[in-house]
């Protein structure tokens, strides 16, 4: 029989430690192909949408990151807007998370163009290289995250 007391000790949201910590398998299988020891910055760009906290996200950080190549990393997070497409107008505007509308004619008709996007932007790694060349290099290829 499981004793039935419940820890409080406090730990992050499980979704956003999941989706921290697949960020980080990425990281690493880039850092792995790269050959790199070390990784010095992950860019991510999120939009409102993405149903991640980046608070929460910045907290899961720590914990998913450690003991990987990733550990002393720095975790910069960009924030992407919330764009909608209006069916009546065509006119493509900026909107808030809870109301979705054309920014030109305030009708309700729109589609999401971007803002519910998670991506990898940029790893920085620190790879081996000859004395005189520079010591990291950027990876810029763009992976798109299912934020589930
Ligand atoms: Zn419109």
């Amino acid at each position: 029989m499981p004793p039935g007391r419940c820890t409080t000790r406090y730990s992050p949201p499980m979704h956003e430690l999941s989706v921290c910590q697949s960020l980080i398998s990425q990281v690493e299988t880039l850092a792995r192909e790269r050959h790199a020891k070390a990784v010095r910055s992950i860019r991510v760009a999120m939009g409102p949408l993405a149903g991640v906290d980046p608070g929460l996200l910045e907290r899961a950080y720590p914990l998913a990151c450690a003991g990987t190549i990733a550990e002393a990393a720095e975790l910069v997070i960009v924030h992407l807007p919330l764009r909608v497409h209006c069916d009546r107008c065509g006119l493509e505007s900026d909107a808030v998370p809870d109301r979705l509308i054309c920014g030109g004619c305030g009708d309700w008709h729109t589609r999401l163009v971007s803002g519910d996007e998670m991506l990898l932007t940029g790893v920085e790694l620190v790879v081996e290289t000859e004395p005189d060349s520079p010591a990291h290099r950027t990876a810029g290829d763009e992976r798109r995250m299912q934020p589930d």
